[in-house]
């Protein structure tokens, strides 16, 4: 559809610049962007069913008659109700509305309508509140697509119906036949008009297989054309001797059997092989990766490299110097610290250090990526959390090095087949053992009437000395993070904990601000410390034992297995609390998993099992592009579809067979997107 990429959206009716900015915030900026904009979920309005049979807590449809019309009722000064008796012919329902004048203008007047909502059921009467409201002659089956402020799916759906109306008779299809055929998958053109306009919710599923099908696909393609752009020569810098013993002799505790092999590992790609090393270290959280990393570091200094160590956030980064001064700093070897906070003087000098060659290891943020970093020798890169970084900031570092080994660290357990696809170009470490006298972190899920207990617990822990975390996510869209964060303070105030000394961390407050509070609660001057998401990684509190997280639904199990290894860190036995309303089968099931297991890797392969790949990637996932219906999509897709872009690269690794164009496009246009062309030529 390239045609229809370049037609902006403010030719359609009904759209003029205002509202082209509204579906600027759904990311869609042409008429085929429209077209990719997927429907969230559908309401079947085309069965209705009979009101004694309506599903418990599920919409549906129902058709009706109105029965009686009550005399509307003011409450509380502006808010309006109106109700209505209505019936099937066998049963009666009282549906209200708040405020619709015009809906009960339309309805006042008596006969027959459908009703689109939830059924409740209150002894032997029903009830339905504010249903959505249509005529008996337009049944069948509605878009209901993602929402954002002053854009109804209405409008939307109205849109996307003038868009499928400029499709061209004939459409391109990225998808070759071949392999359309070979997994029996719909036409693109069968696929686009039905995810919006479908006759039954099989059309939907088979529209979805395909379009989740091409989603992967060229994700699949993309991520191997981009690999394949860092095809690397040989490697600079060689490590001669490896310096084992003097390191080992340097630290407080003996490497566990899985830091050791790592290491070796590391070591040995640096030594032999022609090419640089290019290995990521995955291990769970507190499986002492930074002890890795400071002993290749040191093999690699003393062999004549400099290394730059890039962590995604300040804290971190701060962190990893302090532990690496603390291990290496009686050595000889010269640390430095470059984020955003260091003053402008501070800056040039390390510059200046570096350039000449009198710093051995760099450690900061994205700052490490400035033009004017330039290094003497640059041998060794690491990157902590690799995820975090985008591609073409990556490369950017290594860039600032003839051919560097690199290293990468990630504390997200990835499950393998996907750790495979994300990172397929690197070597794999797996650090699968904790150190010594690690103990479990018992997790408990509760629901918000038992969070005052939860609270008293908190209390008596704080009380033995300890610390506690309270991550409360952003809820409100209204409200902004500070907002949020703060009125929870002020509610924990009226509690048990309210006199204890209470820090708050969250996502928008400055580098050195986030420092100082997190600095506090290092040093015990807080005792409680409640924060948005930004503790997520890496931030080691050993006297901490309780880590409270409100809402806990909102995160994926990843995230909160990441977020329970805060805990845990020291001598005594450590609490996870998930609070969630959310108790509907599905969300419990997902939550006891943390309850049930400590193991990272468990929790991942249970993760990517009931929530699909898009947590792992997508978004998060930097240079990427988003997952838009892909990410509820099977394992056993991820295989076909890899299966597929094999095949396609064995035999056209350029993708310029004419069969070949279409996916070609459409690797390019997406990619674009997420801001990585430069490597994929
Ligand atoms: P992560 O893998 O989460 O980055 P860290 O490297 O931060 O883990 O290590 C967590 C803690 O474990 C640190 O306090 C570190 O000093 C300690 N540690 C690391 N390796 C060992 C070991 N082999 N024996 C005992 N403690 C260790
Ligand atoms: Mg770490």
């Amino acid at each position: 559809m390239p045609s229809l990429f370049n037609m902006p959206l403010d030719r359609l009716k009904g759209i003029g610049s205002g509202r082209a900015k509204l579906y600027n915030k759904l990311g869609v900026a042409s008429v085929g962007e429209l077209l990719r904009l997927y429907p969230r979920t559908y309401e079947d309005w085309s069965n209705p069913c009979r009101i004694a049979e309506a599903a418990e807590n599920t919409p549906c449809c129902i058709r009706a008659y109105i029965e009686k019309v009550s005399k509307p009722a003011r409450v509380h000064g502006n808010l309006m109700i109106f109700k209505f008796i209505a019936s099937d012919g066998y049963d009666n329902i009282t549906i209200t509305f708040f405020n619709q004048r015009y809906v009960y203008e339309r309805l006042s007047g008596g006969g027959e309508f459908l009703f689109y909502g939830t059924v409740k059921r209150f002894f032997d009467n029903y009830e339905m509140s504010s249903p959505s409201v249509s005529n008996i002659n337009s049944a069948g089956i509605h878009p209901v697509y993602p929402q954002t402020a002053g854009l109804t799916t209405k409008q939307i759906e109205s849109a996307a119906r003038q868009a499928e109306a400029l499709l061209p008779p004939k459409m391109n299809d990225p998808i070759p036949p071949g392999i359309l055929e070979e997994y029996g998958l719909c036409s693109l053109d069968f696929a686009i008009r039905k995810i919006h306009f479908p006759d039954s919710l099989d059309d939907v599923e088979t529209a979805r297989k395909r379009l989740a099908f091409e989603e992967m696909l060229i994700l699949q393609l993309g991520m191997a054309r981009l690999k394949r752009g860092g095809t690397r020569g040989r490697s600079v810098f060689r490590i001669t001797k490896e310096y084992s013993e003097e390191f080992r002799a340097l630290l407080p505790f003996s490497l566990t059997s899985a830091q050791e092999r790592a290491i070796m590992q590391c070591i040995s790609d640096m030594k032999d092989s022609v090419y640089p090393m290019n290995r990521l270290i995955q291990g769970d959280v507190g499986s002492g990766k930074t002890a890795v990393a400071a002993a290749v570091c040191y093999a690699a200094i003393k062999n004549g490299m400099q290394c730059a160590f890039m962590a995604p956030t300040e804290i971190l980064a701060v962190q990893h110097y302090k532990s690496m001064s603390e291990l290496m700093g009686n050595s000889g070897i010269r640390l430095a610290l470059l984020t955003g906070s260091v003053t402008a003087a501070g800056k040039k000098a390390i510059y200046e250090a570096l350039e000449k060659g009198e710093i051995d290891l760099i450690i900061g943020t994205h700052a490490l990526i400035s033009d004017n970093v330039c290094f003497a020798s640059l041998g060794l890169v690491i990157t902590d959390e690799q995820h975090r970084f985008g591609v073409k900031q990556r490369a950017a570092l290594i860039s600032k090095g003839a051919n560097p080994h690199i290293m990468v660290m990630s504390a997200t357990p990835i499950p393998r087949t996907l750790a495979l696809m994300i990172f397929g170009d690197l070597d794999l470490s797996v650090l699968d053992e904790l150190p010594p006298g690690r103990q479990a972190v018992e997790t408990y899920l509760i629901d918000s009437g038992k969070r005052q207990r939860a609270f008293g617990f908190l209390k008596k822990e704080i009380d033995k000395g300890n610390r506690c975390y309270i991550v409360c996510p952003l809820v409100e869209e209204s409200e902004s993070e500070l907002e949020s964060a703060e009125n929870y303070v002020k509610k924990l105030r009226n509690t048990v904990l309210g006199g204890f000394r209470i820090g708050l961390l969250h996502g928008k407050m400055k580098g050195s601000d986030k420092e100082s509070v997190m600095s506090s609660f290092q040093s015990g001057m807080i005792d409680i410390l409640v924060s948005t998401t930004v503790i997520e990684v890496g931030v080691n509190v050993p006297e901490a034992t309780v880590m409270m997280i409100e809402n806990a639904d909102r995160f994926g199990l990843s995230q909160l297995h990441q977020l329970r290894g805060r805990v845990g860190r020291g001598k005594d036995k450590s609490y996870c609390i998930l609070v969630s309303d959310n108790q509907t089968g599905n969300t419990k099931e997902r939550l006891s998993v943390l309850c049930r297991t400590n193991d990272g890797f468990k929790i991942a392969d249970e993760d990517l099992r009931l929530r699909g790949p898009g947590d792992f990637f997508g978004s998060r996932q930097h240079g990427l592009p988003e997952l838009k219906i892909a990410s509820m999509s099977s394992m056993d897709m991820i295989d076909e579809t890899q299966a597929a872009a094999r095949k396609i690269l064995e035999s056209d690794p350029e993708l310029t067979a004419k069969e070949h164009r279409g996916l070609y496009y459409e690797i390019r246009r997406l990619f674009a997107k997420a801001g990585s062309t430069e490597q994929l030529q």
